[in-house]
């Protein structure tokens, strides 16, 4: 099996963890900028994320063979203090043109609030400024319908923006269709308890097929589990799903949308 994770954030893993992922045929790594579990106190603590995430961590990747790529932003669960939000919005442009930088993310909303929007669309507007792809961070149980419905407004209303250059990541059985209706990328996130199971993931592909689809672990510092891509492709063989179908989700797709990035190079496969 060869596959890309798309979405793990490694800076919260063991070295482990890299040697399974080379070991089950993970090619690269993809890592969103991410709150830490606690609120960082200044721009300064960004800016030292933002070197670990594009100078440390693909060093770290590289020992184990695998490529190392990152998103940068300030995640939604700290965009409530706006002054922080600009601060840290102000000091990616000088990170943005690094080798491993993919784009803008996982930017998105949390709890939906004003702020959270506010901060949303400056993000956007950094993305268009700078030509890059966004990938979006949606909100949890109960939210995630309106908040994935502002976050689509809020792409949608900015005339920069190719819906074939966003991804909107952790949707689920109610909200995949009407990400993947706006010309969107849809990304399904697996986790062993909340989000998506693998059964359930698959599921989804079965329902709304495989066009412009992913799945990836967001491991994280939480209960997460590295490996949930290459077991998801596990089940979906164990269900009957072709080879060159699951090459297609685990591996194809990320290529395909992360490949409109030209940083974003990989050996053929
Ligand atoms: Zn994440």
């Amino acid at each position: 099996m060869r596959y890309i994770e798309p979405h793990g954030h490694m800076v919260s893993r063991v070295t482990d963890d890299y040697v399974k992922m080379a070991t089950a045929g993970c090619a690269a790594v993809c890592e969103p900028a991410f709150w830490a579990g606690f609120d960082r106190s200044s721009a300064d603590g960004f800016y030292d994320y933002f070197c670990q995430l594009t100078e440390h961590e693909p060093k770290r990747a590289a020992k184990f063979g695998l490529k190392h790529f990152c998103w940068l932003c300030i995640n939604p669960k700290e965009s409530e203090d706006t002054k922080l939000a600009e601060d840290v919005i102000n000091i990616i442009p000088q990170f943005i043109d690094r080798p491993g930088v993919l784009g803008i993310g996982e930017i998105g909303l949390n709890k939906n609030s004003k702020n959270e929007i506010k901060v949303l669309e400056w993000h956007v507007d950094l993305a268009a400024r700078h030509n890059q792809l966004i990938l979006v961070h949606t909100p949890h149980l109960e939210d995630k319908l309106k908040g994935t419905r502002l976050i689509m407004d809020v792409l949608k209303n900015d005339r920069r923006i190719k819906p074939e250059r966003c991804i909107i990541d952790h949707v689920e059985e109610h909200t995949v269709k009407l990400v993947l209706d706006t010309g969107m990328w849809a990304g399904m996130t697996l986790y062993p308890e909340t989000k998506c199971t693998p059964a359930r993931a698959i599921d989804i592909l079965e329902t709304y097929g495989n066009e412009r689809i992913w799945m990836n672990s967001a491991c994280d510092w939480g209960v997460s589990d590295p490996l949930a891509v290459p077991k998801t492709a596990l089940e979906m063989k164990r269900r009957g799903h072709l080879a060159s179908a699951i090459d297609r989700v685990v591996n194809q797709n990320p290529r395909r949308f992360l490949g409109q990035c030209p940083k974003f190079k990989l050996p053929a496969a």
